[in-house]
């Protein structure tokens, strides 16, 4: 069975995720969408609430399954009997980033490898910053990330600013 993790923030998920999420589940027998709740960051939402928008947006794709881990991509790997890594290249500022990452992480497991994939164009300007800025001045969001998220970015959002 071919099992893949595709980590990362998705602080919120935007539509180029998705897109990831989409074309790498269709190479996989299983394809786990690793949620990382890393205390170093400051994320709008919190893992368990990322988790469950994932979930929300891609119901209809049944190998794909989503759980917040923390620590070690590579550990996490392990722990799904995970044999690849699935990583977005938006641009080459990504690249020197995203080489790195996959080499030290085959350097700790020689059984892992990382797969690319580049981003549809009509997504490769999409970030999740970008998105928590747009709709922080109230700009539409409705191009970067699904309906269901945008209404969650949205509401909590306009929580924080109240909390200010
Ligand atoms: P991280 O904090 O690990 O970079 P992100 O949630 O920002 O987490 O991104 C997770 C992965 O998705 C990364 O490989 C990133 O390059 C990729 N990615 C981010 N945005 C897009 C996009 N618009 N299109 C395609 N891939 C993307």
């Amino acid at each position: 069975m071919k099992i893949a993790v595709y980590p990362g923030s998705f602080d919120p998920v935007t539509k180029g995720h998705l897109d990831i999420i989409q074309r790498a589940s269709a190479l996989v027998d299983k394809l786990v969408v690793g949620v990382l709740n890393n205390n170093a960051k400051t994320p709008l939402f919190s893992a368990e609430e990322r988790v469950n928008m994932i979930k929300d947006v891609t119901g209809d794709l049944k190998n794909v399954q989503v759980e917040a881990f923390s620590g070690l991509s590579v550990d996490f790997v392990r722990k799904c009997n995970a044999g690849f890594i699935v990583r977005g290249l938006r641009a080459v500022t990504d690249f020197e980033y995203e080489l790195q990452m996959a080499q030290t992480n085959r350097s700790m497991d020689r059984g892992v490898d990382t797969i690319f994939f580049t981003t549809e164009l009509n997504y490769a300007y999409i970030s999740s910053t970008i998105v928590k800025e747009v709709a922080w001045y109230g700009g539409d969001i409705s191009g970067f990330v699904p309906r269901k998220v945008a209404e969650h970015v949205y509401r909590k959002i306009h929580d924080r600013k109240r909390q200010d």
